[in-house]
């Protein structure tokens, strides 16, 4: 080999790879492309020897996050993306066409709901709306061109807990692919997959990374179903990055201890709010699944507390339009989550002015009460 330059060995110079399988914590493989020896061993991507050519396709860290919420999920595959809405986008696209119509429920996400009030129709996609409280109602709003019934397991910001078993009873009668949101549960309290979905999602952003410093989405399902989502995840450009990937896969390891603290957590605070005379009504699940009922809590505060002065009486707790992270946080979900929901909707799910949603987080169980009762009796 020829003698190189500076300008070339700037560019070139490379010491020596550590022995493979030597690091602890999994590398992050923080490059665009994968290169090759020779055209023959490009070819073997191509024959399906060799997993990775172009980071858009696949890369390392994020194959290590769809197939990590795989695993959790014990759905045949998964497929990361650059957040929770590309991965709603990709699985709908993975199962509907132009044409096609899809039955949802009508308390959803706010940004999910947007999407397909508005965007799907643009692919040629129609989404009906209906509240799946009553099985009867999502069977009559199914026509011969529903081809997905989606739903998220436990709803924000009112914490409904959807009956799975009846939803997966109608689709598999009716021969039509279900699709579950499955964030607020996370795999760690709920497995849609083992009742039967044929895709779950999740915004890693949440509970997954855990630690607000990351935006992310996963979809995992049904091996032939993934591979169409990764089809459609590649064209448009949906993939997520690989440092944010390890970001989210080393916030997914203590997924078990936080859940088990913030549900542990948050099953006081419902409590303690409930025999407030300042909180009108909780919504708090029931129950979600034997290990606990997670670590959302949304109330109406009474006629009679400031919502304005309650905010600002929180102390050490901030107001975050996100939740799941470590630290206990509040939001208002009338001026963020369901800004843009139509206020006739509004109405008819109970979004009101008085409406407060917590994310309860990993603190001391005695300081999160004494904030929220300290904060509603400053506002009385
Ligand atoms: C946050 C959230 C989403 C959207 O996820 P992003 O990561 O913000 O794109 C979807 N569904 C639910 C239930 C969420 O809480």
């Amino acid at each position: 080999m020829t003698e190189i330059n500076f300008n070339t060995k700037t560019v070139h110079f490379q010491t020596k790879e550590p022995a493979r399988n030597t690091s602890k914590a999994k590398p992050i493989y923080q490059t665009s492309a994968f290169v090759f020896t020779d055209l023959d061993d490009m070819e073997s991507f191509f024959e399906g020897e060799k997993e990775y050519l172009y980071s858009r396709y696949s890369n390392p860290n994020t194959d290590d996050l769809g197939k990590g919420i795989a695993i959790l999920e014990e759905a045949e595959d998964g497929v990361a993306t650059s957040s929770g809405m590309s991965a709603i986008l990709a699985g709908i696209l993975a199962v509907a066409n132009q044409g096609d119509h899809v039955v949802a429920s009508d308390d959803l996400y706010g940004g999910t709901y947007q999407l397909f009030a508005q965007e799907l129709l643009n692919f040629g996609i129609e989404v009906s709306f209906v509240s799946f409280e009553d099985i009867q109602k999502v069977r009559e709003a199914i026509t011969d061109k529903t081809v997905l019934i989606y739903t998220e397991s436990v709803t924000n910001p009112l914490l409904r807990v959807e009956d799975l078993r009846e939803v997966m009873a109608l689709a598999k009668e009716l021969k039509i692919k279900t699709m579950i949101d499955n964030t607020f549960a996370t795999p760690y309290l709920l497995q849609p997959t083992k009742l039967g979905a044929n895709l779950v999602v999740h915004s890693a952003t949440k509970y997954i990374g855990g630690h607000s410093d990351v935006t992310a989405g996963v979809l995992v399902g049904e091996q032939d179903l993934i591979a169409k989502a990764k089809s459609k995840i590649i064209t448009l450009g949906c993939n997520l990055s690989p440092f944010e990937a390890w970001l989210a896969c080393r916030g997914l390891k203590t997924l078990s201890v936080r859940m088990e603290r913030q549900s542990r957590n948050a099953q006081a605070l419902a409590e303690a709010l409930q025999a407030h005379e300042g909180v009108e009504e909780v919504y708090y699940p029931k129950f979600v699944s034997e290990k606990g009922n997670g670590a959302m809590v949304s109330m109406d505060l009474a006629e009679q507390v400031n919502v304005e002065e309650f905010f600002k009486s929180l102390g050490w707790v901030k107001i975050a339009p996100t939740l799941a992270g470590v630290e206990t946080t509040v939001s208002y979900p009338l001026r963020t989550s369901h800004r843009t929901v139509p206020e006739t909707l509004r109405n008819e799910l109970g979004i009101g002015k008085q409406l407060v949603r917590i994310s309860v987080g990993i603190e001391d169980e005695k300081d999160i009460i004494e904030a929220f009762i300290g904060a509603i009796e400053q506002a009385k």
